[in-house]
């Protein structure tokens, strides 16, 4: 199989899911997680029609993004991965989407930024479901507290949610916690669940999951 046909398959399979779920046609969005692949490996899938991407890496994605959202407008690229400070002028230039707003510090960088670029990038903000300490995103007891100074203390924008559960646990608890939190905050989009468990993340509610090795195939090196 190709990536172009494990594509059609995971489509297919999220359509089944809300469906399945009783959630609208369309109502998820796939976003195809292409870190460690090359940008001849993704060229194929944005062939196929797929439009939204998922990166972890800013420097990795300087080096292949700029020339394919050149030749492709409409493509929209999500920051799924942390985000220091030091790198937040190249990724508010580069990405549409950053995931993974989750300290102050970073939430005043990104303001700054995108005051400077005049560029308005969509944001979530990571939730650390599982308080595991090696693990990025604030805790779900400050989640809301987190949003609310993102609004009115640094002027941003909170669009949604997103987690990584932790790796050796259901995953299915970690996605009702988020989804939850989301609607107690009064957010709509709540990003979770990837390759091994997008269909049960759908039927939890989530809008956007994040699919890298079941498109692109065994991810080259550890990412
Ligand atoms: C790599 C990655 C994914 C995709 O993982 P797969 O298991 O390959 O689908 C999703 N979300 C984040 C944050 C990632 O880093």
């Amino acid at each position: 199989m190709t990536a172009t046909d494990r594509l059609t398959e995971v489509l297919s399979n999220i359509r089944a899911a809300e469906a399945e779920a009783g959630r609208p046609d369309g109502s998820v969005t796939l976003v195809a997680v292409s870190k460690t692949f090359e940008a001849d490996a993704i060229e194929p899938v944005i062939a196929a029609g797929q439009r939204t991407f998922g990166e972890n890496r800013v420097q990795e994605s300087q080096a292949k993004w700029p020339a394919l959202k050149a030749a492709h407008p409409d493509i929209e690229l999500h920051l799924i991965g942390p985000l220091q400070t030091n790198k937040v002028k190249e990724a508010v230039a580069l990405f549409d989407v950053i995931e993974t707003v989750d300290r102050d510090k970073l939430a005043r960088a990104l303001k700054t930024e995108m005051d400077a670029q005049g560029r308005t990038l969509r944001l979530f903000v990571q939730v650390n479901t599982g308080a595991e300490p090696q693990k990025a995103g604030v805790l779900p007891e400050d989640a809301a507290a987190f949003v609310r100074r993102c609004r009115e203390e640094h002027g941003l924008a909170i669009e949604g949610l997103m987690a990584i559960p932790p790796f050796d646990e259901p995953p299915a608890p970690h996605f009702a916690l988020l989804a939850k939190l989301a609607g107690e905050i009064g957010l709509k989009t709540v990003s979770m669940g990837m390759s091994a468990d997008y269909e049960i993340a759908v039927a939890h509610g989530a809008t956007h999951v994040r699919v890298g090795s079941a498109i692109f195939g065994t991810r080259p090196k550890p990412a």
